[in-house]
């Protein structure tokens, strides 16, 4: 199927971008990668009326250390992104998570920001903002505020982000001294989108699971420092706690099992790597 017609409009500034939202509202939609957005066109799930396309706003391309954060401004790709060098020391999550998130054509022109404002519940970069404790910057003709990941994503397919606002920016915690990290997923095929994926960030006091793929959103869960059968136990509470998706292509057994396994690998790659503080 073709999209139904739009306008098309080109914004070269967050303010520019933001004044068609506060004109248009649900109207208008950002076009970043178009990797997600033309296929809901296409298959005219959305009918915008204006499309406003940021890929090329060398302002929105900004990707640069700030304080102890990682900003990525919204037309970063996913792949200026996965090939920083240093990403690995910086962010060493996100190092582990790129190469399951479908293939390097997809992450040529997906942006980060584009995935964080789509907010599939499969996705791997939604679920790494929300495990290291990111946050969202949001733009509007009204202001800017910003969102904690863990306040941002609020449903499949769902945002905390309001229909006047862009994602002008997302912002991920540098790494710091005795934190170590793990990332395990499981798909059907490479590069699909996860069945279930689990992202680990362990340092001295305590440890973060957050899981993907399972229920509607990403959730992040903070466990005391175990190991042995106390983990096993844990991630099992945590299984069963989780609202699970129960699919024709995967069981809510098959989901809880996936947790299970998947946290305990994870989990045993942050506590095994954490670096000396
Ligand atoms: C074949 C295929 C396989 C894929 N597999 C995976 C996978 O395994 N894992 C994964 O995580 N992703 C996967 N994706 C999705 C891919 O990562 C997308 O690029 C990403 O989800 C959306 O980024 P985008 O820049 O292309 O956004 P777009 O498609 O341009 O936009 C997506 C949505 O977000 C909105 N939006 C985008 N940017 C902003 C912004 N700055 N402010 C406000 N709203 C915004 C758009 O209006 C639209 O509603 C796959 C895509 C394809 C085509």
């Amino acid at each position: 199927m073709k999209p139904a017609a739009f306008e098309y409009q080109r914004a070269e500034t967050a303010a520019e971008a933001a004044a068609v939202l506060a004109q248009l509202g649900d109207e208008a939609r950002i076009l970043a990668g178009g990797q997600s957005l033309m296929a809901v066109l296409n298959m005219r799930l959305a009918r915008p009326q204006r499309l406003v396309d940021i890929s090329r706003s060398s302002a929105l391309a900004k990707l640069r250390v700030d304080g102890a954060m990682l900003h990525v401004g919204a037309a970063v790709t996913q792949a200026m992104l996965e090939w920083r060098p240093g990403l690995a020391q910086e962010l060493p999550l996100l190092a582990l998570a790129f190469p399951h998130i479908s293939h390097f054509q997809i992450r040529n022109r997906g942006t980060v920001a584009g995935s964080i404002a789509h907010a599939d519940p499969s996705a791997e970069l939604p679920l790494a903002l929300l495990a290291l404790g990111g946050e969202i910057c949001l733009r509007s003709a009204r202001g800017a505020r910003r969102v904690a990941a863990q306040d941002f994503f609020t449903g499949m397919l769902l945002t905390a982000r309001r229909a006047d606002e862009l994602v002008e920016a997302v912002r991920f915690p540098l790494a710091t001294a005795g934190q170590g990290h793990g990332f395990e997923e499981f798909a059907v095929r490479h590069g699909d989108f996860a069945i279930c994926a689990v992202a680990a960030v362990a340092d001295a006091r305590r440890l973060r699971i957050a899981v993907g793929g399972v229920a509607d959103r990403p959730v992040a869960r903070d466990l005391p420092l175990l190991d042995g059968a106390a983990l096993d136990d844990a991630l099992n509470e945590l299984a069963w706690s989780l609202d699970v998706r129960d699919e024709p292509q995967a069981s809510a057994a098959l989901r809880r099992q996936l947790v299970r396994r998947l946290g305990r690998r994870a989990a045993d790659r942050a506590l095994t790597t954490r670096r000396p503080a």
